[in-house]
């Protein structure tokens, strides 16, 4: 079986709580709420609260607030729900980075003191070109001498929203000739006048990420502050803050590889364009990469932090990590667990011309073929049957077991039967096939030859018609947004959707939204959360029987 890949971040800590430097940790999962959380988010979620579970510190869960325009209440309790629902608990209360808007701005007040801010009166445009670039020093603003005096006035007023948009910014006197283009006096306020889901309209200025992050570890009492490699050239600037602040803490970032995962994206951005244009069914489509997509999928709980283990922890970039490693996550957490049952895809009839009209046997069968503690089924046989119009052909090719005229197949759980006539109509499309039984195969191996096929089929009588919803990848191309300035919706797969009107056993009947089963030969299904309702029986493909995952 598959077992935990390295992970740096945890060996550190452990060394360190072994050398005694650190008798408790705090970690933090800082989302932005301005989208769904994807498996990119999951698998920060389990390093950062699994860290803490392990070695028996925090994390707390805070909401990274400081761009009110593209947040929104529904992403907060979205993201909430998905945390629990992967099985963490954050400790005490969700923490929001608006809960530090007071003394941020105290902050910001001290450093205008200090000599270390001012505020700028260039436009965006204007502090972009002074920035410089790479190879060229940047220039200091005209604005860069004011007094603290003046600067602690112009504050307060962007912050009454005395200024429009644009107008002004307060930034961080640093070095604009710094060769890390992030200490090139960056911005630390901008004026923004937007309502916010958390302090209503009491804020006309919003601080920047960098100017929020550490600071908020620091007062979070955060000792690992562990994020993705693009803000690796951050780090300094997350140190000149610690360092040149009255904070109570000293916060330590460490920095990761996220996940990129192949024919589909982990980019809230264009997830969103994807449920904005309708391409998808909201957020929580099968389809998407969401953990709501994924749970309605089928996908477990244990199955994402399986995988999240199995991916590793490093500071390499991997590059693409293989879908079909996820897949196999879930795949066998249901081989173990999911019910099994049968299900006819396609549905063909066979009618079994020397069983009686009358006739009824109900089989016992077990849940899982493991698992004593799985309800056994009932699962009624009867003259009339589907099977899966994919297990019959009319002309065979040398190694086809299934059922052809003349040759023999098993019915699973039950008998041997032999296919005597093709029925069709006058346009000569197969209508049902008329088989016979031989009775002396229940349970036991016919006399004097082999039959090797053994096909699933449903009770006419018996059988429950289902929504079937088999999704495949939702692009075509492993890397859809490979090339920066192309349209990753070219790359759709038009088949990532297919429905069909199955047939399954009664005991399907009963499935309530969510539960998950293995239909037999077929792959492994869940009741659809939203839909399967009201005996409506709808029912999602989660993956395929077969394993492609190869270590
Ligand atoms: P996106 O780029 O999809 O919008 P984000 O990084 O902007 O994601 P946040 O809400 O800021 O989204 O992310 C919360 C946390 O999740 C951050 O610490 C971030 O580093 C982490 N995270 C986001 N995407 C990934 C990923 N693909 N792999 C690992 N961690 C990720
Ligand atoms: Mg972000
Ligand atoms: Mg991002």
């Amino acid at each position: 079986e598959t077992t935990a890949a390295p992970n740096f971040i945890r060996n550190q800590i452990r060394e360190e709580i072994e050398a005694g430097k650190l008798t408790k940790i705090v970690t933090r999962f800082p989302p932005e709420p301005n989208g769904f959380l994807h498996i990119g988010h999951a698998k920060s979620i389990c390093l950062n609260f699994g860290l803490a579970e392990q070695f028996g510190g925090d994390c707390h869960l805070r909401f990274d607030d400081t761009n009110p325009a593209k947040e929104e209440q529904a992403y907060i309790d979205a993201i909430k729900e998905d945390v629990r629902w992967l099985g963490f608990q954050w400790a005490g209360d969700v923490r929001f980075a608006s809960d530090y808007f007071d003394q941020l701005y105290a902050w910001a007040q001290h450093l205008i003191r200090e000599g270390k801010a001012y505020v700028d009166d260039l436009s965006p445009d204007e502090i972009r070109e002074y920035r410089g670039t790479l190879t060229e020093p940047g220039k200091p603003s005209p604005y860069r001498e004011r007094s603290a005096e003046e600067n602690l006035d112009l504050l307060e007023r962007m912050r009454l929203g005395e200024f429009a948009e644009g107008g002004k910014v307060l930034r961080a006197k640093i070095d604009m000739a710094a060769p890390n283009i992030n200490l090139r006096d960056p911005i630390l306020y901008r004026v923004r006048h937007a309502h916010h889901h958390q302090t209503g309209d009491a804020w006309k200025i919003y601080p920047s990420y960098d100017f929020t992050h550490g600071q908020s570890d620091a007062l979070e009492g955060v000792t690992h502050s562990v994020c993705t490699l693009e803000f690796e050239d951050h780090r300094p600037l997350y140190e000149w803050f610690l360092d040149n602040l009255p904070v109570p803490a000293r916060p330590r970032q460490i920095e990761f590889a996220r996940l990129n995962l192949n024919y589909t994206l982990t980019s809230k951005r264009k997830l969103k364009l994807l449920v904005d244009e309708d391409i998808v069914d909201g957020w929580d489509d099968p389809r998407l990469p969401t953990i709501s997509g994924m749970r309605r999928r089928g996908y477990t709980p244990a199955s994402i932090r399986k995988f999240c283990d199995m991916i590793g922890v490093t500071r390499a970039d991997g590059g693409l990590v293989d879908i079909a490693m996820l897949t196999h996550a879930i795949r066998s957490d249901l081989e173990d667990n999911a019910q099994r049952a049968m299900c006819v895809l396609k549905p063909l009839k066979v009618v079994l011309t020397n069983v009686a009209e009358d006739h009824e046997d109900v089989y016992e069968v077990p849940g899982h073929p493991a698992r004593e503690d799985m309800a056994v089924r009932q699962v009624p046989f009867n003259r009339e049957l589907w099977i899966d119009a994919d297990d019959f052909m009319e002309e065979p090719p040398k190694k086809f077991f299934r059922l052809a005229p003349g040759k023999e197949v098993r019915l699973r759980n039950s008998y041997v039967i032999r296919c005597d006539e093709v029925i069709k109509d006058d346009a000569g499309e197969i209508q049902e096939l008329h088989c016979s039984v031989d009775f002396d195969t229940l349970g036991k191996n016919p006399e004097g030859r082999k039959v090797k096929g053994v096909i699933h089929w449903v009770s006419a009588k018996h059988g429950v018609p289902l929504e079937v919803r088999l999704y495949d990848n939702l692009f075509m191309v492993e890397q859809p947004d490979r090339d920066k300035d192309a349209d990753f919706l070219e790359h759709l797969n038009p088949d990532s959707l297919r429905v069909c009107q199955a047939i399954g056993e009664p005991s399907l009947a009963e499935a309530l939204p969510e539960a998950r089963f293995q239909f037999e030969r077929v792959g492994y299904f869940c009741a659809d959360r939203h839909d399967c309702v009201n005996g409506k029986l709808v029912f999602n493909r989660t993956v395929g029987l077969k394993d492609s995952w190869a270590k």
